[in-house]
Order: structure tokens, then C-alpha cells, then sequence
């Protein structure tokens, strides 16, 4: 297969809460792997990418520390492995699983900063996501953001239990919706919109989970004054 008709099918898209499944390699380079499918999640739109490991046939277990979609072709997915024994190569199957735990902390994180996406009112200009904490920066010249309204506001917000739905749209559809943060990569024209219902309706590529209720409670920790029109909200969770 040439690289160039290569392809990673994404089943994080349609499965976020899936955290193992089996797989062919069907390239290896260096020290990073491409699989048919993948539920490795690559970084992207500040969601860092999974980590895990691979099970091979004869029972070795590989680290996976880290994944991303290749620069230049960003249908293929590469797993960046602490190890290549020569058993690991194109036609090889093996079992793959995720740090779930820590993926689950970057889901609930991420849904969280589509809330306060929601409740500031004002472009976004950045984004980070890890395991404990999460920030946004917005393009806000006039510091009108207070650390303990933002704290109570978005608390309030995930124990309403707001319903999580996913869906694609066309490229005609999408040209309509709110352009707040930066866009994911479009595939066939086909865009990936999030909508936590009743709230909030973006574009986005990461992973979510169903409900703002999985968030659990979260603070304000800090905002920050990154420049004269750039503000940095840090969220945090309660308890890691
Ligand atoms: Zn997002």
C-alpha cells in the first residue's frame, strides 16, 4: 500500500467510551506505527493525543506514548511507540488499548471548555487541555471576567445534566453556526459539530462525554492578562 491511499479510520469519533480493540499495522516507520482503525485519539484542537499500549501475537506489550495525524496527510494517524521489535511491522495484528483514565479526564475537560466557551462571550483564541486542569484564551480587551461568577456559572451549568450529540454536517450547514474557536480538519466536506444541548453548538474534532454531569465539579483557579486584548481562563478540576 502506498502512503498515499493510506488511511486511519477514526473510531474514537463514533466510539469515545470504547477504550480496546484489535487492529492491523499497516505501515511502521521509525518509531511510530499507522493502524487500519484507531480509538487513539490525535492531538488536535487542544486535546492532547492517547496514550496506551500494544499487545502483540506473541504477548509483548509495547508503550504507546503518544499519537498525531501525520502533517501532511492528515487522514493517517501515527502511534508513537517506546519500542519497534521486528514482530512489530505492516501486516501485523495486534491488541491496542488506551490510558482511559486519562483520556476520560481529557474528554470531561474538553466538554467543560465548550461551557465556558459558552458563557464568555467573546472569540476564542486558544486552548490547552490536560488531566487536571484546562484553559481558554479569549480575545477580551476589558477584564469584565470575575474568577467566582465563572466558578458558580459553569458548576451550574454541569449539574443541569445537559445531553451531549455529535454530528456532521455539510459544508453548506455549517457556514451558519458560531465561529468560536478553531476549526478541525473538514474530510470530504463533512464537518464534526458538538452540541451540548440546550447550551451550545460548535465545531469541534475531540472527544466528549454524553453528559456534563461526568464533568463533576470544577473551579476557576486563575485568569490571566496574556497580552492587552488576551485573557487566559484556567480551569481545574475538584478532585483529580
Ligand atoms: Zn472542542
Amino acid at each position: 500500500m502506498s502512503v498515499h491511499t493510506m488511511e486511519t479510520l477514526s473510531l474514537f469519533n463514533s466510539e469515545p467510551y470504547r477504550r480496546d480493540f484489535g487492529a492491523r499495522v499497516i505501515a511502521v516507520v521509525d518509531q511510530a506505527v499507522v493502524l487500519e482503525h484507531t480509538l487513539f485519539y490525535p492531538t488536535g484542537g487542544g486535546q492532547p493525543g492517547d496514550t496506551g499500549y500494544f499487545s502483540l501475537v506473541d504477548g509483548t506489550r509495547i508503550a504507546v506514548t503518544g499519537t498525531v495525524r501525520d502533517p501532511l496527510l492528515p487522514s493517517i494517524i501515527w502511534h508513537q511507540v517506546q519500542e519497534c521489535p521486528p514482530q512489530l511491522c505492516t501486516g501485523a495484528l495486534l491488541n491496542a488499548s488506551l490510558d482511559w483514565q486519562r483520556r476520560y479526564q481529557h474528554m470531561k475537560m474538553h466538554t467543560c471548555l465548550h461551557l465556558l466557551g459558552a458563557l464568555i462571550d467573546a472569540p476564542v483564541t486558544g486552548c490547552s487541555i490536560s488531566v487536571d486542569k484546562g484553559r481558554l484564551d479569549f480575545h477580551l480587551p476589558e477584564m469584565t471576567l470575575d474568577k467566582d461568577s465563572i466558578t458558580r456559572d459553569l458548576n451550574t451549568l454541569i449539574e443541569r445534566a445537559c445531553p451531549i450529540n455529535v454530528m456532521t454536517m455539510q459544508a453548506s450547514e455549517y457556514s451558519d453556526l458560531p465561529k468560536k474557536t478553531a476549526r478541525p480538519p473538514v474530510f470530504q466536506d463533512e464537518l464534526r459539530v458538538v452540541e451540548i444541548s440546550g447550551v451550545d453548538i460548535q465545531p469541534c474534532g475531540g472527544t466528549h462525554v454524553h453528559n456534563t454531569r461526568e464533568i463533576g465539579r470544577v473551579y476557576c483557579e486563575k485568569i490571566e492578562k496574556k497580552s492587552r486584548t488576551n485573557r487566559r481562563v484556567i480551569l481545574r478540576f475538584e478532585q483529580a
